[in-house]
């Protein structure tokens, strides 16, 4: 049978089937044969060992389409970005680092701002000009007045969604409403993602029915950027690509050099304000990190 790693915890592996539920395997023999460790996300063939006790054993795990290292899980289709339009007041510095993370790892994000009763739309348009600049879908939900959220469903259909945010924003609100069958309490990511920063954490993928698999990301508050080099970051702003090519200097950092048409499509508005200080920030940081 194929089925899903959705949990992995001393040695054991659950693997849910969309047939028939949820498998406790181990993965003899994996290891040996083929090197590799299974991760949470890898599509696998089991042998069932006993149907009733739902247990079985992995005997061979699919090829991955990509792999993260932190949280260690394989097979994440695309990302999905929860701040609220207000209370929590959106963390837009958080929110790019966030994007930069994915975008270095070429996974695709929308961004969904919850909580869409507690504003007007003047509020919140800036947000959807800034990222809509940037190129990302992005989306405005109520899961308190249950507003929007079939663009939630369409958009995870299917798929594997690593689902990230921070605490209070509304991502468990979220979920129930999209699986009845959740039962998630109200902030349980967020204890879970608490209890994250001092015990290790197990990566978690789970079901809302069908193929569609949710993981919440881990440590998400405390993001920081520090897994490549400076001279790269700028690749990771979509919103620079249409100019960076016309910067007189070829490997423009767009901060200092003359002739910098990045710099000049900020100054015209083209590229939001806001992104280019927090690639500022960031290029400092990395620079730092350089003299330690
Ligand atoms: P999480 O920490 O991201 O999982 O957020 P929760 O789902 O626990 O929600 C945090 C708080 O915000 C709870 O009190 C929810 O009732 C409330 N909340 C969630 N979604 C909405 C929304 O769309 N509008 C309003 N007004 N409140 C919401
Ligand atoms: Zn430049």
């Amino acid at each position: 049978m194929k089925g899903k790693i959705v949990k992995g915890i001393a040695g054991f592996y659950y693997v849910h089937v969309v047939e028939s539920g949820v498998y406790e395997c181990k993965a003899k023999g994996i290891f040996r044969k083929e090197k590799i460790k299974p991760l949470v996300g890898d599509n696998v063939e089991i042998d069932v060992i006993n149907e009733s006790e739902k247990t079985g054993n992995i005997t061979e795990i699919l090829p991955r389409k990509n792999e993260l290292i932190r949280p260690a899980v394989a097979n994440i289709d695309q990302a999905l970005i929860v701040f609220a339009v207000t209370s929590p007041k959106p963390h837009l510095n958080l929110l790019d680092r966030f994007l930069i993370m994915m975008e270095s790892k070429s996974i695709p994000v929308t961004l969904c701002f919850n909580k869409k009763d507690l504003a007007d739309e003047k509020e919140w348009e800036l947000l959807k000009e800034t990222y809509e600049a940037c190129g990302y879908p992005v989306i405005f939900t109520s899961a308190a007045k249950e507003e929007n959220i079939d663009q939630v469903r369409k958009i995870l259909e299917g798929k594997t969604t690593a689902l990230a945010g921070p605490s209070g924003v509304g991502k468990s609100s979220l979920i129930n409403l999209l699986d009845p069958n959740a039962n998630m309490e109200t902030g349980e990511i967020s204890r879970k993602i608490e209890r994250g920063r001092h015990t290790t954490r197990h990566s978690e993928l789970f079901s809302i029915g069908g193929e569609t698999y949710i993981m919440d990301t881990p440590g998400f508050g405390s993001l920081y950027v520090n897994d490549f080099e400076k001279e790269d970051l700028k690749d990771y702003f979509r919103e620079f690509r249409p100019y960076e090519g016309s910067c007189r200097f070829q490997g423009c950092s767009h901060i200092h050099e003359p002739g910098c048409e990045v710099k000049e499509a900020l100054s015209e508005g083209f590229i939001p304000k806001s992104r280019y200080e927090n690639y500022l920030e960031m290029y400092r940081e990395l620079e730092q990190k350089k003299r330690y």
